[in-house]
């Protein structure tokens, strides 16, 4: 007969605007579903309050936590070792318990990885992706592992577009180019991957990516990182287009599912996480 446990097993999440983050829903109900006595704790961290949030992790034995705004660069001297991506990036968004050491991981790129290779391997494949921030950061730097055969970032600002192209170009086999999106930009012919790693349609489920919609081809897979809402301008115009399309729902529940792995060992469920999140956008 199983022992009474009274302790459940931690993770969570410190970030700053941690009210408006469903992670913790998502997950927990990853922990219901497969009977887990793991709680996921969302807490408010203020930057100087971070290092302290770490050294009470290590104190009460948590298995893990994610890491969101504002805390994805300044976590990594507070950590004991990086994965390799999160190495490359210079950015952590989860932290593993690996025999009471916590070692940074990035997640975002590898969530949007794992629902990307459900239709297509990037491996050998041109990508056109659109941002240069965070998300894209994460996606680019993954997509270039994963093998791509060349990536084109389509950005507003250089400030940000520059540096992305060089960290790819310097640090992974991918070659890299930098198109600056300041006039409507038409995907080139021999694109196998488009993606919107910005944060248009964030909120507005009708905005628009400037670009030639009539240059998207059915041979061209499309995917948007935008969750809320995931049914995008940008997504419903590729599939008017005749593109497979991936929302980014399934990058957030496929980094659950990663982060669940790290921590727990477990391969979650994924569609008591989808079911989870899509009851809470559809409110
Ligand atoms: P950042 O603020 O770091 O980057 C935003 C990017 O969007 C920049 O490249 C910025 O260009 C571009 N951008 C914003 N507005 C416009 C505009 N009007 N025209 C052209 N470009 C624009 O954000 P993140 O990278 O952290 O996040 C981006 C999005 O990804 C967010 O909406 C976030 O919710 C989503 N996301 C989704 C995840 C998921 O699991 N599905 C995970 C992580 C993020 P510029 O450099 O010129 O300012």
């Amino acid at each position: 007969m199983a022992s009474r446990d009274f302790r459940s097993e931690l993770v969570g999440s410190f970030s700053e605007g941690s009210n408006g983050n469903p992670t913790v829903a998502m997950i927990e109900a990853a922990f219901r579903h497969h009977g887990l006595n793991w709680r996921y704790v969302n807490c408010e961290v203020p930057p100087e309050r971070l290092a302290d949030a770490v050294k009470g992790a290590r104190a009460m034995g948590w298995r893990g936590f994610n890491l969101s705004i504002p805390h994805k660069v300044a976590v990594i001297p507070l950590l004991d070792g990086l994965g390799e991506s999160a190495a490359i990036m210079g950015a952590v968004n989860c932290a593993v318990n690996r025999d009471g050491k916590f070692i940074g991981e990035n997640t975002d790129g590898k969530g949007f990885l794992k629902s990307l290779l459900e239709v297509v391997d990037p491996r050998g494949r041109s990508v056109v992706m659109f941002g240069a921030g965070g998300a894209a950061r994460a996606i680019g730097v993954e997509l270039a592992l994963a093998g791509a055969r060349s990536i084109t970032v389509v950005n507003r600002s250089a400030a940000r577009g520059q540096p992305l192209v060089k960290l790819l170009n310097e640090k992974t086999h991918a070659p890299a180019t930098l198109a600056l999106w300041d006039k409507t930009y038409a995907i080139p012919k021999a694109t196998d991957i488009v993606v919107n790693a910005t944060s248009i349609g964030l909120g507005n489920g009708n905005a628009p990516l400037d670009i030639d919609v009539s240059s998207l081809t059915p041979a061209m897979v499309v995917a948007d990182v935008i969750v809320d809402p995931p049914d995008t301008r940008f997504l419903r115009d590729a599939k008017a287009q005749g593109c497979i399309t991936i929302d980014g729902l399934g990058m957030l529940i496929n980094q659950g599912v990663i982060g669940v792995k790290y921590w727990t060992g477990l391969d979650a469920d994924p569609a008591a996480m989808r079911r989870k999140l899509e009851e809470i956008f559809a409110k």
